[in-house]
């Protein structure tokens, strides 16, 4: 099976900005994008809100993401991830192009549109019924439309059709938006623009093409007919996160759990940017993400898995697990460095956390003899000398 040291699976923002950080740090990056890299930004008009640019289209941002990434030679692939397991204590990604064994591997595969579910949607997926503005906007020139959703990429979608529409309704199931005050403003104030609120859409009808939709006033329950040629639905994402399922903890319906290090709950697998659950989800936290997701997994592959093999392969091993922040240990595991020289190996159990864990070490400082990743002897020691015994 092909070996890899970090497997970025995803290549948004998230992954992008990974692999310019792992390879940065001299990992063997391989990203896996099974489509073009970029991710949801390439269809986005415009993105007023990465620091530094005030305004840039989303396919301009994310051409310039790829170029800066590939700048640093990761190994691109187009290969669309089918599961990560655990086998024989290996991680395995298994894409529709064969399996790659892992050292570390960081989820950077975002979300993906919610769907309404109602009649008439995956019908007319494709004639009317659109995702993306970007894409499909320019179909409707001088005709009436509908957005659907009432958070940013709603408002912000609605505005940038009337570029083309000749009035967008946007219908919302409250009677306010979620969108970003200013968001709200500008597009308030575009006379294209009208709001239909506390409704939800029960049906989208037509012939060959959209030509209207039934909609349900939640507080009335009165039920109207709307002639729009074009349905626009932004109400929401879900996690590209199912090749993961059962594997790593995920919460409310697939957003994947991670701690301040973006660790996901099983060892080595991390993940960033909109797939996990978090509460602000655009390209500078996903970005931000990919950095702390890179870096974690650089420490995790050259500490932990060093360790690993100094720990655990040799016939025997005497180590002192130290703390790094406590003035007195230090003092010990100088001592300790001075007088045994090269018989003892130095860890410092502060910032190995995982290992202590592993090993059943509780307290600092300890010093544990090993055979070939047996425990032998653990011992809580305060003095450089009660380690002649153990030696
Ligand atoms: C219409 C729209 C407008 C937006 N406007 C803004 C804005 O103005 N400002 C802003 O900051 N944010 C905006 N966002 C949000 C922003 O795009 C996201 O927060 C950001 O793209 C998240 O980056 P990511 O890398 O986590 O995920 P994504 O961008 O979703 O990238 C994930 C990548 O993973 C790939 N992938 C998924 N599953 C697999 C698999 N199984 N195997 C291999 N590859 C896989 C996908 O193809 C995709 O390329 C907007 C989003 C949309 C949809």
């Amino acid at each position: 099976m092909e070996k890899r040291e970090l497997v970025i699976v995803g290549g948004g923002p998230a992954g992008l900005t990974a692999a310019i950080y792992g390879r940065r740090a001299g990992l063997d990056v391989l990203v896996l994008e099974k489509g073009m890299a970029g991710g949801q930004i390439t269809i986005t008009a415009e993105i007023e809100n990465w620091p530094g640019i005030p305004m840039i289209s989303g396919e301009e941002l994310a051409r310039a993401f790829r170029e800066h990434a590939e700048k640093f030679s990761p190994e691109f692939r187009e290969a669309e991830v089918k599961k990560v397991s655990i086998e024989a204590g290996k991680k395995v990604v298994a894409t529709d192009k064969g399996d790659i064994e892992a050292e570390a591997v960081i989820i950077a595969t975002g979300a993906s549109f919610r769907k309404l579910g109602c009649p008439g949607e995956a019908e007319f997926t494709g004639r009317g019924v659109s995702y993306c503005a970007v894409c499909d906007g320019a179909f409707f020139e001088d005709q009436v439309i509908a957005v659907v959703g009432g958070g940013n990429t709603a408002v912000e979608e609605a505005d940038y059709l009337t570029r083309f529409a000749s009035k967008v309704y946007i219908i919302h199931r409250r009677d306010s938006f979620r969108a970003d005050r200013a968001v709200v403003e500008k597009a308030m104030a575009n006379p294209k623009i009208e709001p239909v609120w506390n409704s939800v859409v029960e049906k989208i009808k037509g012939t060959d093409m959209v030509e209207g939709i039934v909609l349900k006033n939640v507080k009335t329950g009165e039920t109207s007919e709307l002639p729009v040629a074009g349905v626009f639905v932004f109400v929401g994402m879900n996690p590209n996160s199912d090749f993961v399922k059962g594997l790593v903890e995920t919460k409310d319906g697939g957003w994947i759990v991670t701690n301040e290090m973006l660790e996901t709950s099983v060892e080595g697998i991390f993940a960033a940017g909109d797939v996990r659950d978090k509460f602000l989800r655009q390209v500078v936290t996903a970005a931000g993400d990919g950095a702390t997701a890179a870096m974690a997994a650089y420490s995790y592959i050259s500490e932990q898995l060093h360790l690993q093999k100094v720990l655990f392969e040799p016939e025997r091993v005497v180590s002192l697990f130290y703390s790094s922040i406590d003035q007195e240990q230090i003092k010990l595991a100088n001592e300790v460095e001075k007088k045994y020289a090269k018989k003892v190996l130095l860890i410092d159990g502060y910032k190995n956390k995982r290992m202590c864990e592993k090993l059943g070490i509780v307290d600092l400082p300890q010093v544990v003899v090993l055979n070939k990743g047996s425990l032998v002897k653990s011992k809580a020691i305060n003095d450089a000398q009660a380690i002649e015994g153990l030696l």
